[in-house]
């Protein structure tokens, strides 16, 4: 059976047509499950018993279910998630001292890019998630926070490569932005890709003001193609190509993701190229200390060294910030719980 959050407003306007029902009843049943996550069919009150059994004899509402959720203390929060099939993502909700509340979400059952410090692409990819199931998950989270709290950002930034699945992605985050969604601007949304120019493209072609953050990794095409296989088919140049024509049509400035991996690519000459291939482009650095994934050979770099690469970029004249770990001791980054309960 389909999702229901698989078909898009017209869609459903269209379903009900067939019926002969009035167009209006789509923002109604829509409206639930955004407002009332958990809610089935029959608890739809506003609509007619008829059509409420219609709808549960036609459509799934949530087709996922929980198989485990980590608290961390500060604040952060993970759902593990059985999809259809029997296979398991993850997705996150981070808490921040300003008031920020983000959900990070999958767009795959694992990744095909196969990046070399990764655990979400361990085991290669199974499947593209549906356009509910990319919904469901920010829903879900969303049903986590407290009265006071209000869900503010998303990024796109779990498990999977969003921009091999994006018409499922930008389904689903039509309705994160829509007014009658989880009307959240479309500015607060980072979709993090591991750089392909064609996607790239497509993605300013929505005409959409997401925020693009690319995970560049390393200065030059040697050492990225080393930890970043899938840069061996597509090279720095054709990404920073892709890139600036996404600042140029849409005046969003995207940000470079730089996991820093002790002695592989957190040496002095890496910030340094860094610096002297981004100069002169609006973007921001995001510098990520590599965090530990059993099994596998990578270091953290150690603090001094975080910082000396940042001072380095800085001196470059780019603007950089490192990511402040989050909810590490639940497992929370990068398809480590997934693991850890394999
Ligand atoms: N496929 C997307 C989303 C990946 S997850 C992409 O490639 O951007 C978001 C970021 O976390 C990416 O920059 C990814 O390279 C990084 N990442 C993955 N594993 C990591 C690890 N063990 N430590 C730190 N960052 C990691």
């Amino acid at each position: 059976m389909q999702h229901l959050l698989n078909l898009k407003p017209e869609e459903l306007a269209a379903w009900l047509a067939e019926r002969g029902l009035p167009g209006y009843r789509a923002a109604q049943i829509r409206r639930w499950p955004i407002q009332s996550p958990g809610i089935d069919f029959d608890g739809m009150s506003d609509l007619p018993k008829a059509l409420r059994i219609q709808l549960a004899e036609s459509f799934q509402l949530w087709t996922m279910s929980q198989v485990a959720r980590q608290q961390s203390d500060d604040g952060t929060e993970k759902l593990l998630l059985e999809v259809a099939g029997g296979d398991r993502i993850e997705c996150v909700l981070l808490r921040d001292q300003r008031g920020h509340r983000t959900v990070c979400l999958s767009t795959q059952v694992g990744c095909a890019m196969g990046c070399v410090f990764c655990a979400s692409g361990l085991d290669g990819v199974r499947r593209n998630l549906t356009a509910g199931e990319i919904l469901e998950q920010a829903l879900r989270l969303k049903s986590l926070l407290a009265g006071g709290e209000r869900l503010s950002h998303v990024v796109v930034m779990g498990m999977g490569e969003p921009l091999a699945n994006l018409p499922a992605l930008l389904a689903a985050l039509e309705t994160v932005t829509a007014g009658e969604g989880l009307a959240i601007s479309a500015r607060r949304v980072t979709i993090s890709t591991v750089g392909l120019p064609k996607g790239i493209r497509q993605l300013a072609d929505s005409g959409v003001q997401y925020h693009l953050a690319v995970s560049l990794h390393a200065p030059d095409d040697a050492l990225r193609s080393q930890i970043v296989p899938a840069n061996r088919n597509v090279g720095i140049a054709a990404i920073l190509a892709a890139t600036d024509d996404y600042f140029a049509r849409t005046g969003r400035r995207v940000t470079f993701e730089y996991v820093l991996l002790a002695g592989v690519n957190d040496r002095q000459e890496h910030a340094l190229r860094l610096a002297a291939l981004l100069k002169g482009r609006p973007s921001l650095i995001n510098l990520i200390p590599y965090n530990p994934v059993a099994g596998l050979p990578f270091q953290t770099p150690d603090p001094g060294r975080v910082r000396q690469f940042q001072e380095t970029l800085e001196a470059g004249g780019l603007a950089v910030k490192t990511r402040y770990r989050k909810g590490n001791r639940i497992d929370a980054a990068c398809g480590q719980l997934r693991r850890s309960r394999a």
